[in-house]
């Protein structure tokens, strides 16, 4: 916009102090100003009173009809009070600490009052009143109310507005191409921008609101949609040479047929290694629905293809449990599968590290320690992500920084609802596994209270005499590591005085590396059967064996978290169970116990977790990346956001869009923000 650089010092009755204040408010320029939205208006129309309803805020006019009376109490307060004939009714006016009123209300003089509307008693608590004969002008319109504070008032912001809008309303610029004005019949943007601040009727001002609600999610998706092409144009990625054969060799040593979505997932993640950008791409399914074995098939064709690959997770003990199973499937192919953890030795970390430097080691499974400071691989080619909503900081901008550009796939369990996709991650593509292997049973799900425990201990007595195995869970103590860990070694005991003929294990993150492994590994062994636990296992954990999962306090849990807890059981034929012991004490907790009964579907457990939440909080608002929108709003105005979606991608897929003239500062833009913006995004 021409005068987007325009100071605020040039609108008349802006001084130095004002401007610096303004800047507190996110606003630098006259355009800001400009857009500087009002969340709603104040009606100054004068309305008949045979139409209002008790208790609106209206404005009338009528003629002074009593004398007033002023009471004055304490100090400083007052009431004024005062009749005035409207039409043929008489209103009491009621003035709080406005006593130099008095003498002005006299006799038939023409006054309009605005305030809050007492049916009954026929009566009006006034909080703005002008003299017919003196009006500011304000009556008869609908007058916008801006969100103000420190020494910015209501009033002062209206008229610099009202100012800024004719000293520079006329320079105002479109930003949309005329395709879409008329395709959506929107309001130019000069037209709509006066019109939001000032609007005849409701009517127009929704018109306008409507246009420039379009205009900031179709800027915001076409910028996401850029981005991406831009990306896509690049050609700094890796390449890899991937021939089916390679990855039908591996699908065929699977102990299990693919499912068509993982089939599905496959392809278009081979599709975008063997191009020449780097893959940006988001894989997200279920809880078991099988991701594991996508990743595993495109390490493999990063390595088939000459580079290396590296798997990253959140926990030690997914990163163990990652590379025994990983180790397990290439050792026989030549494959070299080695780990790096934050605990562990430093002789063996630093063979790790000479290993991938020379090229020995071809896929490096670890926690976030793997892509940072003094870890250089030879060639890498691939980057997992695993449970990606578990890291905080946006891992491929480290890549970036480091120079490096592979290919990068992010898994995530937590699904996204459709909306969140759109915004949030709207600069990656998106591969979706919908559906869990054959076979798999719908976990059964039962809320109980405390009081159930001994029928409790029952049910894991009848599911391990038959084989199987149980997890129980005992919540996080947020205000204490300390609490948290004597909490499970006291349910532990508990648990053991309570089945003595079973082996119950133990696992919290107080726990050594070593220790920690082992008790995983003698559960996934089948050595114990019951395993008591923090949250550590919340996410990834694979024991297919395992058939019941117990939660313990079930309340203190979010959903998403629930859900990924229950799916550690649920993967294998087996029917599996979840029991929530809880007795939640707020209404939305009892919600949450009965929406986990209700659905063991990732996707609507995540649609009502967003319904319970709202978006803000649903991905946690500071890493969420989710933008701020001046007006619109994510929820009520997904409609558009679709169609805003729909629009960019058309055009942004046209093949002259760099040369339009808007698109192409757009890009100039974009390219020196790239690595900024990726850390935005992601
Ligand atoms: P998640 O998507 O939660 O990471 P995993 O990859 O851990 O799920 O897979 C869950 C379980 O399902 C594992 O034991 C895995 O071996 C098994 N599995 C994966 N794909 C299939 C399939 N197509 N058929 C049968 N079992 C499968
Ligand atoms: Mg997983």
């Amino acid at each position: 916009m021409l005068f987007s650089s325009t100071s605020l010092r040039q609108i008349k009755g802006v001084s130095a102090q004002k401007e610096q204040e303004l800047h507190a408010f996110g606003i630098h320029s006259a355009a800001d100003l400009l857009e500087y939205y009002p969340f709603r208006y104040e009606d100054y129309r004068i309305r008949n009173l045979t139409e209002v309803k008790h208790g609106e805020r209206i404005t009338i006019q009528g003629a002074v009809s009593s004398v007033p009376v002023l009471q004055r109490y304490g100090a400083r307060k007052s009431r004024l009070t005062c009749k005035i004939m409207v039409d043929r009714w008489l209103v009491t006016c009621i003035w709080f600490n406005q006593p130099f009123l008095k003498d002005q209300l006299t006799q038939g003089r023409e006054l309009i009052v605005t305030g809050k509307w007492d049916q009954g008693r026929m009566h009006m608590t006034v909080t703005g009143s002008e003299f017919a004969d003196k009006a500011s002008g304000r009556t008869g319109t609908l007058q916008p109310v801006y969100s103000v504070g420190g020494s910015i008032t209501q009033k002062w912001m209206r008229k610099t507005i009202a100012q800024a809008l004719e000293q520079f309303g006329a320079m105002i610029e479109e930003v949309l191409p005329p395709l879409l004005l008329e395709r959506h019949q929107l309001m130019p943007r000069r037209e709509a921008i006066m019109r939001i601040h000032h609007p005849e009727d409701s009517e127009e001002g929704r018109a306008a609101r409507k246009r420039l609600v379009y205009e900031e999610l179709f800027l915001f998706q076409l910028k996401l949609h850029a981005f991406r092409k831009l990306g896509r144009e690049r050609d700094d990625g890796v390449a890899h040479t991937i021939d089916n054969a390679t990855v039908l060799e591996l699908a065929q040593r699977l102990p299990f047929e693919l499912t068509d979505g993982q089939k599905k997932v496959i392809n278009e993640i081979i599709h975008d290694m063997r191009q020449p950008f780097s893959m940006n791409r988001l894989l997200q399914g279920d809880v078991g629905s099988g991701k594991t074995v996508v990743a595993a098939i495109a390490l493999y064709a990063a390595v088939r293809s000459g580079y290396q690959g590296a798997l990253m997770v959140p926990t030690e003990i997914l990163a163990e449990q990652h590379t025994r199973s990983l180790q397990a499937l290439f050792e026989p192919l030549g494959v070299q599968v080695d780990q790096l953890t934050g605990g562990m030795k430093e002789r063996k970390r630093r063979d790790v590290l000479a290993g991938l430097q020379m090229g020995v080691v071809d896929i490096l499974v670890g926690t976030h320690a793997l892509i940072q400071e003094g870890v250089d691989f030879r060639a890498l080619g691939l980057v997992v992500i695993d449970e990606q909503h578990r890291f905080g900081v946006n891992q491929r901008s480290i890549l970036r920084r480091k120079g490096m550009h592979p290919d990068v796939l992010t898994m995530t369990a937590t699904p996204i609802p459709r909306t969140l996709a759109i915004t949030a991650f709207g600069d990656m593509d998106i591969s979706t596994i919908r559906e869990r292997p054959q076979g798999r049973k719908p976990i059964k799900t039962y809320w109980v209270k405390h009081s159930m425990m001994e029928r409790i201990q029952g049910f894991i007595r009848r599911e391990v005499a038959v084989g199987r195995q149980a997890y129980i869970i005992c919540p996080l103590i947020e205000e204490s590591d300390k609490l948290d860990v004597q909490n499970a070694i006291d349910l532990h005991l508990e648990m053991q005085q309570a089945l003595p003929e079973l082996r119950v294990g133990l696992l919290h993150g107080r726990m050594t590396s070593a220790e920690k492994e082992e008790t995983m590994r003698a559960y996934s062994s089948g050595e114990t059967h019951v395993l008591v636990s923090t949250t550590v296992i919340e996410v990834g954990v694979d024991v297919p064996n395992a058939t019941l999962m117990i939660i313990m306090d079930a309340e203190r849990f979010g959903l998403s978290q629930l859900h990924q807890l229950r799916g550690r059981v649920g993967r294998s034929d087996h029917q599996s169970y979840c029991v929530l012991v809880a007795d939640p004490k707020s209404e939305t907790g009892q919600e949450r116990m009965k929406v986990m009964t209700e659905t063991d579907d990732g996707f609507e457990v995540a649609r009502r977790d967003l319904e319970l939440r709202g978006p803000g909080d649903f991905f946690g608002t500071k890493q969420s990346g989710l933008p701020e929108f001046r007006l619109a709003d994510m929820v009520s105005d997904y409609g558009v956001l679709e169609t805003a979606r729909d629009d960019a991608a058309e055009l942004v897929a046209l093949p002259d869009f760099w040369e339009e003239a808007v698109f192409a500062r757009l890009r100039e833009r974009l390219e020196r923000d790239q690595v900024m913006q990726a850390d935005r995004l992601d």
